[in-house]
């Protein structure tokens, strides 16, 4: 038998180790096998590209529903790094992550051999990207924060900033031009001109539907205007 103390102590652990087990198994298993209570519907689409949007799926990576639908791909969060590195020349850049999510950009860019600095709102997020970036061995090159991109702009410093804030869902197909108003939580203009006092070499991450126009405006508002690229990623 055991002391009251001990029994309490025995149950905590296992209350403990069946919290952990619930939650590794929502975020890894097929949203068909649990319902549509959890992840909705529209993730089972992105549960068969799993390994397109994280090669090493199967070594544990972690999302939310969120995560599942926003993830950069991981074919297109490479080209972002290369194109950081080249942007920067020589040596390895320090690259601002303002909305990194699970992680999905910010390892490529370690892997890269480049210093990230990556900021979400959401501190479950961040818990998954600590955990995504263990998998692919990048840890040590990604520091990690909790906060609002737009309270922590002043503050920051970096290089390169890379910019993928939320397109609203995958709603955002349904446009015919998607405007810069749509992005979230603040129009693209005001996550711009924030942008810029940071660094003029700007990446953002953007739907293919996005008005162009409207994004070679952005580099208007710079004096002297800022050099202006857009590259266009086909994701199958
Ligand atoms: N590129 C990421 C996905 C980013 S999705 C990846 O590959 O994983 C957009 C992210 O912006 C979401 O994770 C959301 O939590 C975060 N976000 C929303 N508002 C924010 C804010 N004000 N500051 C920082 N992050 C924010």
């Amino acid at each position: 038998m055991f002391s009251p103390k001990k029994r309490k102590r025995r149950v905590t652990r296992r209350r403990q180790r069946r919290r952990r087990r619930d939650h590794s198994v929502k975020a890894h298993s097929r949203p068909e096998e649990r319902g549509v209570d959890f992840f909705s519907p529209s993730v089972a689409k992105y549960w068969r590209q799993r390994y397109s949007l994280f090669s090493r799926f199967d070594d544990g990576i972690l999302m939310d529903e969120e995560g599942w639908y926003s993830v950069t791909p991981e074919a297109i969060a490479a080209a972002h790094a290369a194109r950081a590195t080249s942007l920067a020349g020589r040596g390895c850049p320090l690259v601002l992550d303002g909305f990194a999510g699970v992680g999905g950009n910010a390892i490529q860019f370690a892997s890269r051999d480049c210093h990230v600095v990556a900021v979400d709102i959401d501190p479950q997020k961040i818990g998954f990207a600590v955990h995504n970036a263990k998998i692919y061995g990048v840890e040590d090159r990604i520091d990690f924060v909790t906060g609002d991109f737009f309270r922590l702009a002043p503050r920051l410093k970096g290089d390169i900033l890379f910019l993928s804030p939320p397109w609203g869902g995958p709603s955002y197909r349904d446009f015919r031009s998607y405007t810069l108003d749509l992005l979230m939580p603040r129009d693209g203009y005001s996550i711009f001109q924030l942008a810029q006092q940071i660094t003029p070499n700007i990446i953002m991450f953007l739907p293919r539907n996005v008005n162009l126009n409207q994004v070679e405006e952005l580099s208007w508002l710079s004096s002297p205007p800022l050099k202006f690229e857009v590259k266009v990623q086909i994701f199958l």
